[in-house]
């Protein structure tokens, strides 16, 4: 039994450093640079005793143009159609952004399991931004810190009901 996880989220929120620790190898790039195009990326994750399918969610990193977000937007919607879980982060240091609201709502449409994590968490930079995650209403919020790798048993706390459904 498994599952198909999407890590789902506007760019530089840090969802290629949470796939490549859940993948263990470098698979996704993780980058500063603005406007590197990416696609798609799929790899086997462990957390723990849990085993799974992972998708991190490119695009046009820091897409401003309405065109390129569009172009984010398709491909986060193809990712999460791939899915039976959809883990969307956001920036715990930024806090909420207009686009993260866009991207909640793609998700909320989908109709798909979402799970809410704030990353970049460490430390206590990221405590007003996770508490402001809770008013996208899509229920509880995990802090994370992808980089540092905190959180993850909490991850896996809420991953491991999922995965017998699966
Ligand atoms: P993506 O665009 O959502 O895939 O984000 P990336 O994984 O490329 O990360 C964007 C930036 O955030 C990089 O500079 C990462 O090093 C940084 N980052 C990722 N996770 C964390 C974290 O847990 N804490 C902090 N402070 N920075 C992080
Ligand atoms: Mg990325």
């Amino acid at each position: 039994m498994s599952f198909t996880l999407a890590i789902v989220g506007r760019p530089n929120v840090g969802k290629s450093t949470l796939f490549n620790r859940l993948v263990g190898r470098r698979l996704a790039l993780v980058d500063d640079q603005p406007g590197v195009t990416r696609d798609l990326r799929e790899g086997d994750a462990r957390l723990g005793h849990l085993r799974f399918t992972v998708i991190d969610t490119a695009g046009l990193e820091e897409a401003t143009d309405e065109s390129l977000q569009g172009r984010m937007r398709a491909l986060t919607e193809r990712a999460v159609s791939m899915a039976d879980v959809c883990l969307f982060l956001i920036d715990a240091r930024a806090g909420l952004t207009p686009s993260d609201k866009v991207f909640a709502e793609i998700l909320r449409r989908s109709g798909k399991m979402v799970i809410v994590a704030a990353n970049k968490a460490e430390g206590r930079a990221g405590e007003a931004g996770y508490l402001d995650a809770y008013s996208l209403g899509l229920g509880d919020v995990i802090p994370l810190s992808a980089e540092h790798g905190e959180g993850m048993d909490d991850l896996r706390m809420i991953l491991s009901p999922v995965a017998e459904q699966f």
